[in-house]
């Protein structure tokens, strides 16, 4: 599995040229712990790149320093995603955007949370004196489900289930159409001709017949991707994670603490693991690790989850990247099974 090993010192200039516009579709994992940071561990954080869009999701303490060591720019951010306003999730806002404010980033950046965490969201988002910035646009989140489209995806967000109001996000890329070259050129359809099948549906040729778009290609489902942080099992888990590409799921406990992780409103690999399993998902990440457990721990949380799930299963370490897996490379594994 195309898994990047972290990178270390890999600062660079802030600058607006970097990935945007590329199509690049990836994890950068900034922080993997729950509640307190550990000597391996930053309190969460994790910036989605998906193309032009930056999805920065759960900035807790130490994130603008992570994202230095990660190589990425302010510039990078265009939604800042926060699931909710326990401090793991939440402590970095203050200096993401105030690095904003002085890297100068000019496009907007909306950012999103439950509404019902307002009173936190105005005091994280003015917590010191600097020279502000108004790139920064509120969303606050209420109800059952909230969709908005950004740029070439939709960003959707759905309760949890936490004992405070969390909301998991997903992100899906439409579907469209691969091109057969075959039927193509079996019909006869060449050059600018392709262009005008795909945007009319159907084409006429110079002998009269008709080709139609359907004969010539078959669908392509879009890619997603999923962030479901700190939640029980519940329904709006499920319905984020529903056949995604990428799913990046809380794991804090191991099934020994189930108990713990159903007083605080956490789930267990085994819960992560049965979640991926059920909803059909490609690729697993597991992170927001208790600070009980080290890294030497990692194989036991794969274990747990292999109950349940045969797929892809990565334990997030601080400044990984992680590629959102690509049709072909899934089409090519189902054709070598
Ligand atoms: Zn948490
Ligand atoms: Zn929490």
């Amino acid at each position: 599995m195309a898994v990047l090993a972290p990178q270390r010192g890999g600062a660079r200039s802030p600058d607006t040229s970097y990935h945007r516009g590329v199509s690049v579709r990836e994890l950068v994992v900034l922080g993997t712990s729950s509640a307190v940071p550990t000597r391996h561990r930053n309190h969460n954080g994790y910036l989605l790149r998906w193309d032009g869009e930056g999805f920065l999701f759960d900035p807790g303490e130490g994130t603008q320093r992570q994202m230095l060591h990660a190589g990425v720019s302010a510039h990078d951010i265009t939604w800042i995603c926060v699931t909710h306003f326990h401090g793991d999730h939440c402590l970095g806002v203050p200096g993401v955007v105030q690095r904003i404010a002085r890297d100068g980033v000019n496009h907007e950046v909306r950012a999103a949370y439950p509404a019902s965490g307002e009173t936190y969201w105005g005091r994280l988002r003015n917590a010191s004196a600097f020279a502000d910035t108004d790139v920064i646009t509120p969303r606050p989140l209420s109800g059952e489900v909230v969709r908005w489209p950004s740029g070439p995806v939709t960003l959707t967000a759905r309760p949890l289930s936490h004992p405070v109001q969390s909301y998991g996000y997903r992100v899906d890329e439409p579907g469209g159409r691969r091109m057969l070259p075959g039927e193509l050129a079996r019909r006869g359809v060449r050059g600018p001709m392709i262009g005008e099948l795909q945007r009319h549906g159907s084409l006429t040729m110079p002998d009269g017949s008709t080709v139609t778009l359907e004969e010539c290609s078959v669908p392509k489902p879009g890619q997603s991707a999923a962030f479901v942080m700190d939640t029980r099992v519940c329904d709006g888990a499920f319905a984020l994670a529903d056949g995604v590409d990428l799913l990046v799921i809380e794991s804090t406990f191991l099934s020994d603490e189930s108990a713990l992780a159903a007083q605080y409103g956490h789930l267990t690999a085994a819960q992560a693991g049965r979640i991926a399993a059920d909803c059909g998902v490609r690729r697993l990440v597991l992170t927001h690790f208790s600070e009980r457990y080290t890294t030497a721990d990692e194989p036991r949380f794969v274990d747990e989850v292999r109950t349940f799930y045969a797929g892809e299963v990565v334990t997030a370490r601080d400044l990984m990247r992680v590629p959102v897996p690509k049709r072909a490379d899934y089409q090519a594994q189902r054709a070598a099974k």
